[in-house]
């Protein structure tokens, strides 16, 4: 429409244009139809402005699996890529001298999972996961974005001692599957015939375990064994403070248990043939050196 022409609001405006005689009519109220009125806000203020397109996404498979509140199992989560502003929080993040691996896993899981099942990811649902789904979900969202090949020019050969450049295809890590997703708590048998029921650890208790980033690796596994500790000989435990009573031995055997009851990518087993001597060997591999 050129400026010279008369506005005539009859006729129907072009997008963006505001004609105040749609809502005459039937469409006089628009709280009495609020369908109809949506619609037309819609086609008049659709821009001629391009919308971006949305980043691609992806559904992917949870080796262990949520159990909502109705206690179904979902083992489906629905992530997309990561977009610059979800690469600038992580830069920060990466940035920080207490950098954690479950700490920028955290963050970028709020940002990048977008369902778990038919249930749309909120941070509740996010720290209700294991942590071995968790990074499961992590590693797949490096995939969708960069693709399975993780280029390393420095690999550092553990047999030769030399560095050599490699690809790891990060489509061959293997993964443990939980055989019985729906139960996430193990019987931990510790000494005098004592057992222990323990739930697998989540992510909630993966943050509160790090806290500042200063805690040490007992400080650490007291507080996970006085969150996931659920029953001592099948009795029910306190909440807090058991762990600080249990021998070391048994604390030692409970958090062994636990770690090794994670589903999840096997990332402390990644197989890597150097260049300089053509050796393999199992390396373990951080899911923060996959970002950076
Ligand atoms: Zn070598």
């Amino acid at each position: 429409m050129s400026l010279s022409q008369p506005f005539n609001p009859k006729v129907h405006p072009q997008a963006g244009v505001f004609d105040p005689n749609v809502f005459e009519g039937s469409l006089m109220d628009p709280t009495e139809n609020p369908e109809q009125a949506n619609q037309i806000v819609r086609e008049l203020t659709s821009p001629d402005v391009p919308l971006m397109p949305s980043l691609p996404s992806d559904k992917m498979f949870l080796p262990g699996g949520y159990v909502d509140q109705d206690g179904e199992l979902h083992q489906e989560a629905h992530i997309r890529e990561i977009n610059g502003a979800d690469e600038e929080a992580m830069a920060r993040e990466l940035r920080n001298p207490n950098v954690s691996v479950a700490k920028v896993v955290d963050l970028l899981l709020k940002r990048c999972v977008l369902e778990v099942g038919p249930h749309r990811a909120t941070p509740q649902i996010l720290g209700e996961m294991l942590a071995g789904d968790r990074a499961s979900m992590m590693l797949a969202i490096r995939v969708l974005t960069f693709g399975s090949d993780w280029e390393v020019e420095e690999f550092p050969c553990r047999l030769c001692g030399k560095n050599f450049g490699t690809v790891v295809e990060l489509d061959s890590i293997g993964e443990k599957r939980m055989d019985n997703p729906r139960v996430q708590e193990i019987d931990v048998r510790l000494r005098n015939n004592h057992t222990a029921t323990v739930a697998l650890l989540d992510g909630a208790s993966q943050m509160a375990m790090i806290g500042d980033g200063n805690r040490t690796g007992p400080e650490e596994i007291s507080i996970a064994i006085d969150r996931c500790l659920k029953r001592y000989d099948g009795k029910p435990v306190p909440l807090n403070g058991i762990a600080q009573t249990l021998s070391m031995a048994d604390r030692r055997a409970i958090s062994t248990a636990m770690s090794e009851a994670q589903p999840g990518p096997k990332m402390e087993e990644v197989m890597v043939t150097c260049t300089e001597c053509g050796q393999e060997a199992s390396y373990s591999i951080s899911l923060l050196d996959l970002f950076r």
